[in-house]
């Protein structure tokens, strides 16, 4: 029997552990990927600790940004071949059949499989996909490059398509993470003037080398400002995030909400939010067409991942930096 070395979940209090597993087979729409690159986002460490109400499904392999080469195909598989490279991403499987799915918005179907949360992810050597789920990888994208598209930038691309303007409109930018930094890139193309905040002294210089006016939360209360902008993307689990944005946006304007962190719930001014006409929409991944308009905008070389590699033995590691906010790039990718 072939093996794979898998970080695997058993238990919430006993963390994860790299194991020898048996080599997944592939079922009739699956293929069997061989992993090159696999990001990790705030959702593993979520999953990991278990820390939202709806919990994975254990024993769990973590990881849904997956880039790998096709290595044997189920028997109904179509459109792929061995020897591809494809991205693997969050949504793994839906039911196809709801008016989610039959309208192409299956990331919102109530039947959806989650990769790396309730079936098998991509932290592994080796993971089976299902093939209407998965998209092929251009030959000129590095695999550490493109595996964080599956999920960061397919979640900052889909919220920047829905707040687009076309006037002259300024967006706010809380957070610059492993989202946040794709999203300031892909809103260059939306919005006249981008603004990010963010607490760390690293990330507000990668946010201002894309472009942005940056500060950090204190400096931009400290401005005492009023409502100067017509949309905001709030990608961090913060709740003062939030009341930043309130104060910040234009009578009118749309709120954004991206990040998941473990706070519950999220106290907001009534008053306020009603009078003023303000919108807060939440916002969850995108479907598998805006992947591909993803993977093509960074094919054509318009936007780039700010993404650091580290062997997969280092996955302890890395959720550790990760949980502390030590990452030095907004994503890092771990390679088998
Ligand atoms: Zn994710
Ligand atoms: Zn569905």
């Amino acid at each position: 029997m072939r093996t794979m070395r898998a970080a695997v979940l058993r238990d919430f209090s006993l963390g994860i552990h790299l194991e020898d597993l048996p080599i997944p087979e592939p079922k009739p729409n699956q293929v069997l990927v061989r992993i090159l690159a696999s990001g990790i986002c705030h959702t593993d460490l979520h999953a990991v600790q278990g820390s939202w109400d709806k919990k994975p499904v254990l024993p769990l392999i973590p990881g849904h940004e997956g880039v790998g080469i096709i290595e044997a195909l189920g028997s109904k598989v179509t459109g792929f071949k061995c020897d591809q490279k494809v991205l693997i991403p969050w949504v793994g499987r839906t039911c196809r059949a709801c008016a989610f799915c039959s309208s192409g918005r299956e990331n919102y179907c109530e039947r959806q499989f989650n990769t790396g949360y309730v079936i098998p992810g991509t932290h592994a050597e080796y993971t089976t996909a299902d093939f209407r789920h998965i998209i092929h990888v251009p030959e000129n994208l590095d695999p550490v490059q493109a595996a964080p598209l599956a999920c960061a930038g397919l979640t900052a691309f889909e919220i920047i398509s829905q707040l687009q303007s076309k006037e002259n409109q300024t967006l706010l930018v809380l957070g610059v993470g492993g989202v946040g930094h794709l999203a300031i890139q892909y809103a260059r193309d939306f919005f006249s003037r981008i603004i990010a905040i963010d607490c760390s002294g690293h990330r507000i210089s990668q946010a201002r080398e894309f472009g942005a006016e940056t500060y950090s939360p204190e400096e931009w209360n400290s401005l005492g400002t009023k409502p100067s902008v017509d949309a905001a993307a709030v990608f961090t689990a913060d709740p003062k995030a939030v009341v930043d944005s309130i104060r910040a946006i234009r009578n009118g304007g749309t709120i954004a909400l991206v990040g998941l962190g473990k706070h519950k719930e999220l106290a907001m001014p009534w008053f306020e939010l009603v009078t003023r006409g303000i919108r807060v929409v939440g916002s969850h991944v995108g479907p598998i067409s805006t992947l591909k308009e993803v993977m093509l905008y960074h094919q054509l070389g318009k936007a780039r991942v700010l993404s650091e590699a580290k062997p997969l033995s280092d996955i302890h590691m890395a959720l550790t930096e990760l949980s502390q906010g030590k990452n030095l790039s907004p994503r890092i990718v771990l390679v088998p």
